[in-house]
């Protein structure tokens, strides 16, 4: 598979629906992996944190989530089709399991929520199985982490969403791949459960097909400035990388 390097990430070149094709096939294939979709914030903690860019590098599909990704394989002339936001291809894969009645777990959120998200997500994709939902207000470690791998593999579940948010989802994916015998595929998704449960909103359409996501979030929450500026910090960072041959 083709990759697109940022900054040290290795991204996956690859479109949404070539991304649901690889992940259906490793599902089929009773193949092991993770899924990842960095930002621009997440490119910046691999920089600090060499040990969790290992992490990111590891997994078997890095999308990119995020227009900023995109501009910066535009500057360091690196060729990625597009964004793959996480969000938007968990959705497209739940549609293609559905086909094939395959299972999946939803890990993560406040309680309450994983059952809203599964409830929605199955009511969207007749087909899809619910097999089971754990909140994410657990210790990470330890028995109570070693029960909700229990609950998980016992689901018989193919596909799992970790929701934990970044980076304690990839770190406990990894921590516990041994022992996760059941999943095959486990997707690191964020906020996700509280958007599919309806609890919180993504941007309106326009605002997502224009990738101007970042300015409606910025128009309902003006504090995030601070947050907003990473990204041109970013693009700096990476076109100061070019030059410096660092990239
Ligand atoms: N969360 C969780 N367990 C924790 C901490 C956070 O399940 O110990 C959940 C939280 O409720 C939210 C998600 O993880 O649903 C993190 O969302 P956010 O949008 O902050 O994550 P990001 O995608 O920015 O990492």
């Amino acid at each position: 598979m083709k990759t697109a390097s940022i900054l040290g990430v290795q991204f996956h070149a690859v479109t949404k629906k070539q991304a649901v094709e690889l992940a259906m096939s490793k599902l089929r294939a009773r193949q092991k992996g993770y899924v990842v979709t960095p930002n621009p914030e997440i490119v910046d903690l691999c920089r600090r944190d060499p040990e969790f860019m290992g992490i990111v590098n590891h997994a078997a599909l890095v999308l990119p989530d995020g227009i900023g990704i995109i501009y910066a394989a535009k500057i360091l002339g690196e060729g990625l089709p597009g964004r793959v936001p996480g969000i938007e291809f968990a959705e497209e894969l739940c549609a293609a399991m559905a086909k094939e009645n395959m299972r999946l777990f939803l890990l993560g959120a406040k309680p309450g929520i994983a059952e809203k998200a599964g409830t929605n997500l199955c009511a969207k994709f007749p087909g899809l199985v619910l097999a089971g939902t754990h909140d994410g207000y657990f210790k990470k470690s330890g028995e109570e982490s070693d029960a909700v791998v229990s609950a998980i593999n016992a689901s018989g579940a193919k596909l799992l969403f970790v929701c934990l948010g970044v980076p304690v989802q990839e770190r406990w994916i990894t921590d516990n791949r041994e022992k996760l015998t059941a999943a095959r595929v486990c997707m690191c998704l964020g906020g996700s459960l509280d958007v599919y449960a309806g609890v919180a909103q993504r941007a309106p359409k326009f605002f997502v097909d224009h990738s101007l996501e970042w300015f409606y979030r910025l128009m309902k929450e003006p504090k995030r400035i601070g947050r907003m500026m990473k990204l041109p910090k970013f693009l700096f960072g990476t076109y100061l990388a070019k030059i410096r041959g660092k990239a």
